[in-house]
């Protein structure tokens, strides 16, 4: 298959109107819809293995599958990812994909291959309403929720794509890709929270992709109600956007914060962590030229974390890991990354503080998937439909894309009537 090919293959959304995606069912769900058809629970169960752990989405091609409900299915539901409109490969082993998600909107997920793991990041919105000063996405403005089927779907396609690309290159097929999930793609996954929980529990579960809590990250600007009810449905790893150690410059950075200030947001973190699946929150922190990367500053955030181990205050500091993020330029920012040094000795004196403190190797530089920078082809979005085009038309002329076997292998799923 060459890539035009492939281009029109996954542009087809084949669905009849009203049909389901059942890509965004957990298994309850996957079991009421099931039961509406008057099938038992079992069959969902067998239903649900077929779609997330084998990557079929042709009901005639799951064997075992009682042939009523192989009936029964077609035309009234469907198991589709979303068509791809760019795919892009890093000198460093990253896959970037751009997917279209209609009405001119697209969204981006990035693989991230590491020598122990191999996270997948993964979108919860097209665009955000958040408007953090430093994030691409923000400058993009808001667009709409996704839905758990289009959440999932960034991760059905990447770990089916991945493991048949795999096979092909010998590995065993089964052999499972993505190790970890991060909701730090586009979009504020608190803020789309109904389908964020069924989207999760699909990745939790061990007849889906049986990733455990501690696998799959929640990123946050600090929705702190969302962090209580998360906390109650499914608490997994959890990442906080902080950027700033006092509310004026947080404020400043995160409009969030004039809802929710820092106070109340350790407050939420330190009551998360009495059913986190970690015993730290990881605090991330963009380092900012001149606005947030000071000595002071980092004082003033040591003061604020508070010491660690059994010494953690329980009023106001956190047992806590930071993150420091070489601010990702871009450019409507009109703000720069600070210096490889200003990291260095910001990391140190947290460490030295006795702090847990690293800073973020930044990957898939070459294509523009590092943190923040996930919007660059979507930014103005009156003119999408001209990018999108002008991306699947690079991504087609892009014949190292093609050498190195990514979206030039047999059995991709839209094959399997993916879409
Ligand atoms: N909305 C969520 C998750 C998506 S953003 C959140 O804000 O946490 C994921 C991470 O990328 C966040 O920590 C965010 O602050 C960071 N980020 C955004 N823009 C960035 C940029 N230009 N450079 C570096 N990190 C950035
Ligand atoms: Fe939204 Fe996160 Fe970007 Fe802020 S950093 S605008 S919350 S995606």
């Amino acid at each position: 298959m060459n890539l035009p090919h492939r281009i029109a293959a996954t542009a087809a959304p084949g669905a009849s109107p009203g049909s389901v995606n059942l890509l965004g069912l957990d298994r309850p769900g996957l079991a009421a819809y099931c039961a509406d058809l008057d099938q038992k629970p079992f069959r969902a169960a067998q239903l649900f293995r077929w779609i997330h752990r084998q990557g079929v989405a042709d009901f005639a091609a799951m064997s075992d599958l009682a042939k009523s409900l192989r009936e029964a299915l077609p035309g009234r539901a469907h198991v589709a990812a979303l068509p791809v409109v760019g795919e892009q490969l890093a000198a460093d082993g990253c896959v970037k994909w751009l997917f279209d998600v209609g009405a001119g909107d697209a969204i981006e997920s990035v693989f991230i291959p590491e020598a122990d793991r191999a996270t997948l990041c993964i979108s919860s919105q097209a665009g955000c309403a958040v408007g953090c000063r430093f994030c691409a996405t923000g400058h993009q403005g808001f667009s709409r929720n996704l839905t758990s089927a289009e959440i999932v779907a960034q991760l059905w396609y990447a770990e089916h794509q991945l493991r048949r690309l795999g096979a092909a290159q010998g590995k065993a097929s089964a052999e499972r890709v993505v190790s970890n999930v991060v909701l730090m793609g586009m979009g504020e996954p608190l803020q789309n929270y109904a389908a964020l929980i069924p989207a999760l529990r699909i990745m939790l579960d061990d007849q889906g992709y049986g990733l455990s809590r501690r696998r799959v990250t929640v990123s946050t600007s600090g929705v702190v109600p969302m962090i209580d009810r998360l906390r109650e449905d499914c608490p997994v790893a959890l990442a906080v956007s902080l950027h700033a150690p006092d509310d004026a410059l947080r404020s400043e950075l995160v409009p969030l914060n004039r809802k929710y200030g820092i106070d109340e947001l350790f407050a939420a973190c330190r009551r998360y962590l009495e059913r986190a699946p970690r015993d730290f929150i990881t605090l991330e922190y963009c380092m900012l030229e001149g606005i947030n990367d000071s000595a002071e500053h980092a004082q003033k955030l040591i003061d604020l974390i508070g010491p660690q181990g059994p010494q953690a205050r329980a009023d106001r500091g956190l047992s806590a890991k930071v993150n420091l993020i070489p601010f990702n330029p871009f450019a409507q920012s009109g703000l720069k990354r600070s210096s490889p040094e200003r990291v260095q000795g910001f990391a140190a004196a947290l460490q030295d503080a006795g702090l847990i403190a690293t800073v973020r190797k930044t990957r898939g530089d070459d294509i523009a998937a590092a943190c923040g920078q996930l919007a660059g082809e979507v930014q103005d979005r009156t003119r999408i439909r001209a990018r999108l085009l002008r991306a699947a038309v690079h991504w087609q002329a892009n014949p190292s894309l093609a050498g190195r076997g990514i979206a030039a292998e047999p059995g991709a799923p839209e094959q399997g009537n993916a879409r």
